[in-house]
């Protein structure tokens, strides 16, 4: 029986050896295992990438998100709007300042944040709105940019699942003031290890990113502030500069693969699709289809060789780390992901004949249901 591996985290190894091999061999031979060459031209060409001004290079997707609330004073007392449906990182980041999170439920079509819903939860207290761009799929920003400025607010995209995504033609990482990227070994550009950068036109807010991402100082032995330790490691960086030159070909293996998917699953009873917002173009992290009798559907897909996943099993109000001050909320459409929602193999490993295969097993198993 042929096996669908879920991701391949060692294709875009293998794909690319000798010239990963060589920038290895280039960082350790250059002595600057901490900032440098490397980074630097990691940071100018992920920012031009994106089309911002601006790329910090920090530890990992956390950090990322964390450090641009801390450099706007963002702490006890203040509220920052998130969506409920998301990776726990999102509601970390503003827990881990002191502030609070305010979850909005998810648009049953998109499963990214109601934006009626963000209108609806601000308040006084309201210093950011950070929205996710889940699965890849992008939240529409321009009317949540203007939300922002009338009300003063922070718009930071968390934009982990989301590189190479665009909106109205323009990237995510530029939707908003600032935003925050992962290269988590399993997202779209992916490290060999933890990493994530800052991205933003905010000449002020990059520069307080970077000093808080280094020990609060900008000139070595002078702390300004009481920052921390959070920085991109140069041979990290210098793999992704192999990589970010090869990640439109993925992403756009990725939107095939979601093409074939949409196609061959369209009219199949029970499964529903995931949804793209108009005029945005998702980057296809996930392919996150929903049923609901999920939890038959995977083990009858992982016994005909389809590996499949679960983005996310348990909805973050619900989880250990926020039951206690968010188990009495409810967030209806959230929780109805979390119990239908099931990830169906997706990336550059796959072939299109890979999918159309794929594709044809989850539509027959979905029709014995
Ligand atoms: C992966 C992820 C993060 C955190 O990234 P790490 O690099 O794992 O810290 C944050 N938000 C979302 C939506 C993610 O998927």
């Amino acid at each position: 029986m042929q096996e669908y591996k879920f991701l391949d985290v060692g294709f875009t190894y293998t794909s690319l050896a000798a010239e990963m091999d060589a920038a290895y061999a280039r960082v350790m031979q250059s002595g600057m295992y901490i900032g440098g060459a490397a980074l630097e031209a990691f940071e100018a060409e992920f920012a031009a990438y994106c089309g911002a001004k601006y790329c910090v290079g920090v530890g990992n997707g956390l950090e990322a998100l964390v450090l641009p609330l801390r450099a706007r004073g963002i702490g006890p007392g203040d509220e920052v709007i998130v969506p409920a449906n998301t990776f726990i990182a999102t509601w970390l980041a503003v827990s881990q300042t002191g502030a609070q999170p305010v979850p909005v439920d998810a648009d049953p079509a998109t499963m990214n944040i109601d934006l009626a819903g963000v209108a609806a939860a601000i308040t006084p207290r309201t210093r950011a709105i950070m929205p996710v761009h889940l699965y890849g799929a992008p939240v529409p920003c321009e009317g949540l940019r203007a939300l922002a400025e009338a009300h003063d607010l922070l718009l930071i995209e968390d934009s982990a699942q989301a590189v190479g995504a665009t909106d109205g033609g323009k990237k995510a990482g530029v939707l908003g003031h600032c935003a925050g990227f992962s290269f988590y070994p399993g997202k779209n550009l992916g490290a060999f290890g933890d990493g994530g950068a800052v991205v933003t036109d905010d000449a002020e807010l990059a520069s307080a990113v970077r000093m808080l991402s280094n020990y609060g100082s900008k000139v070595k032995y002078q702390h300004e502030v009481a920052g921390g330790n959070s920085r991109l490691d140069p041979l990290q960086a210098a793999f992704l500069s192999v990589k970010l030159p090869h990640l439109d070909a993925w992403t756009a293996q990725r939107r095939e693969i979601a093409a074939v998917y949409d196609r061959v699953l369209a009219d199949i009873p029970g499964l529903t699709l995931p949804q793209v917002s108009p005029g945005t173009q998702s980057a296809w992290h996930l392919y996150v289809l929903r049923h609901e009798q999920r939890d038959a559907l995977q083990k009858a897909l992982i016994a005909r060789g389809v590996a499949c996943a679960l983005h996310y099993p348990v909805p973050n109000h619900q989880s250990g780390a926020f039951v206690a001050e968010f188990g009495h909320m409810s967030f209806p459409v959230t929780e109805a992901i979390c119990r239908t929602c099931l990830s169906i193999p997706m990336g550059p490993h796959l072939s299109l004949t890979d999918a159309e295969a794929i594709a044809a097993i989850v539509a027959e198993v979905a029709r014995s249901l």
